[in-house]
């Protein structure tokens, strides 16, 4: 997507040759115009697959995917990283090692959102080596539900995600695919 590749080359900054900072538009300040193009890109992509849930984690992935949702017209469920007082129903739980973080989190989400009648999108602002998107379907699979693709905002495309993932047999559909973060450039896979 041109404004997202744009965007990215005009205010990301690399960390470490294999962490990009895009806190001005999506990780912390959110760019609403830019989400709402990225929620009808997605959403032109999926329109007739029956989608009835976008199931994304807390906290970067929630902008894009409520913009999904809008479009698409169906609720976005966001996984938890730790549970709340008010969670008193029963849990669909994965473990998720943070590649920024360097922890691991108990994801979950309630079952009372999820069940086997859901076809499901899942969505993230970012996919390195997969595992939050590899939690995400985990809990669909807890539920039942089945995954039509996992749709990410920014793949580095130089780290294991993708090939984890499409092992799997999962379908990756990503807006920006980064192909090398050295020395400070940012550059892409542009199909
Ligand atoms: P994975 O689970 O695929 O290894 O990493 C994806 C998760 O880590 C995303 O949910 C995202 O929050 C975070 N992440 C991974 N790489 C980056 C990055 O380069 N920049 C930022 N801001 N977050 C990242």
């Amino acid at each position: 997507m041109r404004e997202l590749l744009d965007k990215i080359l005009q205010e990301g900054t690399v960390l470490e040759e294999d962490v990009l900072k895009v806190d001005s538009f999506l990780t912390h300040q959110v760019d609403p115009e830019l989400m709402s193009l990225i929620g009808k890109e997605f959403a032109s992509r999926y329109q007739d697959k029956g989608i009835t849930k976008v199931v994304t984690i807390e906290s970067s992935g929630i902008a894009p995917a409520v913009f999904i949702g809008l479009e698409l017209g169906i609720p976005v469920i966001f996984a938890r990283k730790q549970k709340s007082l008010t969670m008193n129903a029963e849990l669909l739980t994965a473990e998720v090692y943070s590649f920024t973080k360097q922890v691991t989190n108990n994801i979950s989400i309630s079952t009372k959102f999820l069940t086997e009648k859901d076809n499901v999108l899942v969505v993230d602002d970012f996919l390195a080596n997969g595992q939050a998107a590899l939690g995400l379907v985990e809990l669909c699979r807890q539920a039942g539900a089945s995954v039509e693709a996992i749709n990410i905002v920014i793949e580095k495309s130089f780290q294991s995600g993708r090939a984890l993932l499409e092992e799997k047999g999962y379908r990756v559909d990503s807006l920006a695919r980064v192909k090398s973060l050295k020395n400070n450039q940012v550059s892409f896979i542009e199909d």
